[in-house]
């Protein structure tokens, strides 16, 4: 009756990772029918990016990670810095290419799981499952019929929110002339950046040998900048901080995600579901989703054994999505100093409490007290203020550059 039990809509990081944990993780007989859809390579296909998270020694996919840091560090403005271990956690990268190669050599042995390459235009919700309709690499249409369909393609448009910020930031893969970098310590934020009129910038230095580093200018604000702006500012971070005169540019990243406390629907009718950034795995205050997503799918995928509804869970609680709600708001209006915020959070608080924080890890007592190592004032005008503020319409989320 259906063409497939199971179909996925995109094979980026939460379609990847749901195939994998339906087929890969535990193969066998028992595995149901997953038809894994992506676009072709062209604009739909975002091109290859480098995923961080933190988790501790023994992950799933450390074979495929390319670095690992034990200590993290945050600098003030004037290069105070705050030095931390995340311990027993560690700080992951994970090459998109690498996690694709790791998935699909695992996919490969798995009969009850088919790949299609199409680019897909409409997901339906029947009486009976769902549909996937589409066109194929070569021109044909494309019609598969499911009796669950999880779909990440990326929202265009976002849900309606209060606050409406991006995490937009261009990084260049470097190679120094000279050894400059501690390969021990990950710069999670690096303040030392000129600080737009409304937001916050930071650096953030992932250095992979002492003359290699993955370095990103980041600014949480409004709008985008033209690929100039994200150059003169990572050329004047380069020269002018880490003080290196010569050095090679080998490769260039550059993304945006949404920071917004908008809420976005995981149900799409009765057997139609979104995953990934479409289906809420951003945790709003950080833009961090990696790991959202693997909680998520590890869920959905329960639920398919089980044989019971795969609705996918929320990824962040409503006392977590409060709280990011409020930063939000207070870094959008300017009530809070975004780099004063950050680097006092980080010398307050903990490093591994803070982390599991933002995975969703800490119970509610630890929450208030992170709570209360944030400029409380400010932030309890926010709270208050918010559930007067109507939810907007958002512009459009402008596609990933190369
Ligand atoms: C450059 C960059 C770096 C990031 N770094 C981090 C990080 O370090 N840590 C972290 O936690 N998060 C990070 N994120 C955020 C988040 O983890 C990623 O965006 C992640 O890829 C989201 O996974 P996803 O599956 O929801 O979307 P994607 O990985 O974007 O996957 C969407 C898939 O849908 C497919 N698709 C799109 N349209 C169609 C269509 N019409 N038909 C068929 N298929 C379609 C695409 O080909 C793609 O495979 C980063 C984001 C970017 C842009």
């Amino acid at each position: 009756m259906y063409d497939t039990e199971i179909a996925i809509v995109g094979a980026g990081a939460a379609g990847l990772s749901l195939a994998y944990r339906l087929c890969a993780a535990r193969p066998g007989p028992a595995s149901p029918s997953v038809a894994l859809i992506d676009a072709p390579p062209g604009p739909a296909r975002p091109p290859e990016r480098t995923w961080c998270f933190w988790e501790g020694a023994g992950g799933e996919f450390d074979a495929a990670t390319s670095a690992v840091w034990d200590t993290l560090r945050v600098r003030a403005p004037d290069g105070t810095a705050v030095t931390g271990s995340p311990s027993p956690l560690r700080y992951k990268m994970l090459r998109s290419s690498s996690f694709e190669a790791m998935v699909h050599e695992r996919l490969d042995r798995v009969p009850q799981l088919r790949r299609v390459e199409a680019e897909v235009g409409d997901v339906v919700d029947l009486a009976q499952g769902g549909e996937v309709r589409g066109v194929t690499a070569q021109g044909q249409s494309l019609t598969l019929h499911a009796r669950w369909v999880f779909d990440s393609r990326p929202p265009r448009k976002l849900p309606p929110g209060r606050t409406a910020l991006l995490q937009h930031f261009r990084g260049w893969f470097l190679r120094a002339g000279r050894p400059v970098f501690d390969v021990r310590v990950a710069d999670l934020m690096d303040f030392r950046t000129p600080q737009p009129a409304h937001g916050l910038s930071f650096a953030y230095v992932l250095p992979t040998s002492p003359s290699e580093a993955l370095v990103e200018y980041t600014e949480f604000s409004p709008a985008v900048l033209g690929e100039d702006g994200y150059e003169q500012a990572l050329t004047s971070y380069v020269t002018n901080v880490l003080g290196l005169e010569r050095f090679e540019v080998t490769r260039a990243e550059q993304g945006v995600i949404p920071m917004t406390d908008a809420r976005f629907p995981r149900r799409a009718g009765r057997s139609v579901f979104r995953i990934g950034t479409a289906g809420g795995a951003t945790r709003p205050s950080t833009g961090y989703t990696f790991a959202g997503i693997q909680r998520q799918t590890r869920a959905v995928a329960a639920a398919c054994q089980r044989g019971s509804t795969p609705l996918p869970p929320p990824v962040h609680s409503v006392r977590s999505l409060a709280m990011d709600a409020i930063l939000l708001r207070a870094l959008d209006t300017g009530r809070v100093d975004g780099a004063r915020f950050f680097t006092d959070l980080f010398r307050r608080v903990p490093m591994e409490r803070l982390l599991r924080f933002l995975d969703g890890g800490t119970r509610w007592r630890e929450d208030f007290s992170i709570g209360l190592r944030t400029p409380v004032g400010p932030m309890l005008r926010t709270a208050a203020e918010l559930p007067l503020l109507p939810r907007r319409d958002q512009r459009p989320v402008q596609p990933t550059a190369r």
